[in-house]
């Protein structure tokens, strides 16, 4: 794979999903997502590539790349929007991720209250002094810091109690089940209390039908996200949901 030249050919680009407020139905943010156009093989998803880009350290430049685009997308936007942003473990592992954030909001001018880093699990379980420094910098920075696919990985308690998590993601696999499975159900209804209970956002992940919504308001879920909203779509293709969001 060309991942290098895929970068300097600007064969990158980023989509962009919202996020939505279940109070009012309202559109909270959005997830960056990324996407590459290959120019012989059209549009390979991010699942195709992105750990390719970790064992090659391209990982470095990329999320660089995605950082610095999210954020001066997001300035553009009106209100309070945010952006939502993901990282890789390696990111955190092998370069200087404060740096880049740091640099990313400096040169959009983004308000770093409206910045939402993603991260998941496998970042955690090595229990690394480094990585827990780390996000408690970016959060002194102002910036949020969401676990994704929350649900997924080992003791993910323990996680929320060490590190300083602003939001919760549940994970879109309890989603899928949600209609077929009562212990989907009874997880999903567990996991919403306790992010409540500990003053967190609580996100669902993959929401594709009305009977699913209904279950995560009725459970209290704060937002969710999904195709029953919105496919992910580039950015010129979102200015019409962004033009009907609250502007403050
Ligand atoms: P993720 O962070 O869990 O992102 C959510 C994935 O679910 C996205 O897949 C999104 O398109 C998909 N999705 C959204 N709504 C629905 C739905 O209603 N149903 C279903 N079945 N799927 C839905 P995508 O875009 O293919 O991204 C896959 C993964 O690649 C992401 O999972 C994330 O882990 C990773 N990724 C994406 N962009 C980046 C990036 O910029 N940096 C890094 N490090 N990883 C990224
Ligand atoms: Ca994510
Ligand atoms: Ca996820
Ligand atoms: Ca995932």
């Amino acid at each position: 794979m060309d991942l290098r030249e895929a970068l300097s050919r600007g064969e990158f680009s980023l989509h962009y999903q919202p996020l939505i407020s279940l109070d009012n139905g309202e559109i909270s943010g959005f997830e960056a997502l990324l996407r590459w156009t290959h120019p012989d093989r059209g549009d390979i998803p991010p699942g195709d590539f992105i750990g390719i880009a970790e064992e090659t350290g391209l990982i470095g430049p990329i999320g660089r790349f995605v950082l610095e685009r999210a954020c001066r997308d997001a300035a553009g936007w009106p209100g309070d929007l945010k952006i939502a942003v993901n990282l890789s473990p390696a990111q955190f592992r092998s370069y200087d991720i404060l740096a880049s954030v740091v640099h990313a909001l400096d040169v959009s001018g983004l308000s770093p209250s409206r910045l939402d880093l993603e991260i998941t699990e496998s970042l955690l379980m090595d229990k690394s002094e480094a990585a827990l420094s780390t996000l408690r910098a970016l959060r002194h920075l102002g910036v949020g810091i969401s676990m994704d696919d929350f649900g997924t990985g080992y003791s993910s308690l323990s996680y929320l109690r060490a590190f300083p998590f602003t939001k919760i993601k549940i994970d879109k696999s309890f989603i899928k089940d949600l209609h077929s499975s009562p212990d989907s159900q009874a997880i999903v209804r567990a996991i919403v209390s306790l992010g409540n209970n500990l003053g967190m956002r609580v996100i669902a992940e993959g929401i594709e039908n009305p009977d699913d919504l209904a279950f995560l308001m009725e459970a209290g879920c704060g937002e969710g996200q999904g195709y029953l909203f919105s496919v992910p779509k580039p950015l010129k293709d979102i200015a019409g949901l962004i033009a009907g969001a609250p502007a403050t």
